[in-house]
């Protein structure tokens, strides 16, 4: 069956973020590892699953592989702002799991025994450990096409979507830079690459790829989530357009002569802003002077496709609002990111502390060394950890309480998301499924793909495109199944 043309012409996406969790414990009366944490965490997942793998009634994924870091990966989204929701829902159902895990961990551990869940990418043992990225692009653009005309956008952007971390040699605006090596690789466990290319696109595989997204940095900014979905959105509609139109995105001679190199500078941009950086053309340019031709690239392409463009995001909620009610979301997006290069290019960093990681982290660093002048690297590591401590950190949440960084979503809205899939992808379907196996008791089993009864008899139900969320034949004889 052919691909219907609004997906293959058109400009919508499917968005997913997998995010990694570290785990840690704190005032245990006698020792317990994080490994161990993490499976009391999940306890009441393999109790009604028979498995640290499982799927929930939102189309999320939930699960621990084996050590410490326990992963939700979001359903999938037509657009950023219902993936970042969707994201947020994993940092809830993280919380809860973990303070249930806590009130246990006392009974036999003391009262003190405190559970840390950390979303960041970098334990104190000094491990990495990642939040991907998932992007639907269509399949007639070519893998060397986006290491070269997208990754130099992916290592700049993260001037404003850097997390930033406290290194002993100083403040980094990234978490992750010292880790990454090769520029591509279709493995991530071995190396450590910025695009993963393993190619599984769950989804037709004629029509379109997954483009698996490494590099970034895990967010607690809401802001900053949704910025880096939507900002590499708009400059993969340029790269796929060219491509569909035989024409030049603007981007081929945009390639760093060495990735990983000018990843490491990115993120030492503190101490050198004005770097410049060695491209495959011989030319050299700052890492936000590039950002900034990325910018004038995609605000043209926008001036002459915005209908379209926001089109893609039909039915869309309030989150485009960031900027102002009245502008378009494709309009609100390039808003933003005119705003931010604007506060770089003029120095003024401290403008970004409301929605950049990095930089509310810093100034809350900055604040503290003024008032406490003898303070140590511990302390200050203690501090930033606890930024990034979904389960029992205050920092974070002190700052939204007091508006100091943006809150995109209401509590309402982020509570809707843990029970609720995105009701316009494929994801509704499999919600609808997983609570109807769950109330009927039946054994069933899921992936991105497939929605399986197992016993007594098996009966599947196959979803291969990710934006139909429309119930096939199929999938009602699998509810009925469930009766
Ligand atoms: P690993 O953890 O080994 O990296 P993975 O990246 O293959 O595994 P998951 O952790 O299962 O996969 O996460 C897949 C992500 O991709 C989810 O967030 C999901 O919503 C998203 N996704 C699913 N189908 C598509 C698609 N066709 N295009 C883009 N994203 C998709
Ligand atoms: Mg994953
Ligand atoms: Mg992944």
């Amino acid at each position: 069956e052919p691909v219907p043309s609004a997906e293959m012409d058109g400009f919508c996406r499917i968005f997913g973020v997998e995010t990694e969790y570290g785990v840690a414990v704190t005032g245990a009366e006698k020792p317990v590892d994080a490994g161990q944490v993490a499976m009391t965490m999940f306890q009441p997942i393999v109790s009604r699953s028979r498995s640290t793998n499982t799927y929930l009634t939102n189309g999320s994924r939930l699960y621990l592989d084996v050590g410490s870091h326990p992963e939700y990966a979001t359903a999938e989204a037509r657009d950023p702002y219902k993936a970042l929701a969707q994201d947020l829902a994993g940092e809830h159902v993280m919380r809860n799991l973990a303070l249930k895990a806590q009130r246990k961990l006392r009974e036999s551990h003391g009262e003190h025994a405190t559970i840390h869940v950390f979303k960041n990418n970098v334990d104190s043992a000094g491990h990495a450990f990642g939040c991907h990225e998932n992007y639907l692009v269509r399949r007639f653009v070519p893998l060397e096409a986006i290491e070269h005309q997208l990754l130099p956008f992916l290592i700049t952007r993260q001037l404003y979507t850097g997390a930033g971390r406290m290194t002993p040699d100083g403040f980094q605006i990234t978490q992750r830079a010292d880790f990454l090596d090769e520029a591509v690789s279709s493995a991530t466990t071995r190396s450590r690459p910025m695009v993963n290319t393993r190619d599984e696109p769950h989804a037709d595989p004629d029509s379109f790829r997954r483009l698996h997204v490494i590099i970034g940095d895990s967010n607690r900014s809401q802001w900053a989530t949704w910025m880096k979905l939507a900002v590499t959105h708009l400059v993969l509609c340029v790269i796929e357009d060219a491509f569909r139109q035989g024409v030049s995105s603007g981007f081929e001679d945009w390639a760093f002569a060495d990735p990983a190199a000018a990843n490491r500078a990115v993120s030492r941009f503190l101490d050198m802003p004005d770097a410049e950086l060695l491209l495959a053309s011989g030319e050299s340019v700052t890492a936000l002077a590039l950002q900034r031709r990325y910018y004038a690239a995609v605000a043209s392409f926008v001036a002459n496709h915005r209908e379209m463009m926001d089109a893609a995001f039909a039915g869309e909620a309030s989150g485009w609002n960031v900027a102002n009610a009245a502008v378009s979301p494709t309009a609100a997006i390039l808003g933003q990111w005119n705003r931010v290069l604007n506060a770089l290019e003029q120095g003024n960093y401290d403008a970004l502390a409301d929605c950049v990681d990095w930089v509310a982290k810093r100034r809350i660093f900055d604040a503290l060394h003024r008032r406490r002048p003898n303070v140590t690297f511990a302390q200050l590591e203690q501090l930033e950890l606890d930024y990034h401590d979904i389960a029992n950190g205050r920092l974070y949440s002190s700052l939204a309480d007091r508006s100091q960084i943006r809150q995109l979503l209401t509590s309402d809205e982020i509570e809707r998301a843990v029970h609720e899939a995105p009701q316009d992808t494929r994801a509704a379907l499999r919600g609808r499924f997983v609570e109807a196996a769950l109330a009927s008791g039946a054994q069933f089993s899921a992936d991105w793909t497939h929605l399986a009864v197992t016993a007594p008899e098996r009966r599947e139900a196959v979803l291969l495109d990710p934006f139909n969320a429309a119930s096939t034949p199929e999938f009602d004889a699998l509810m009925s199944a469930l009766q």
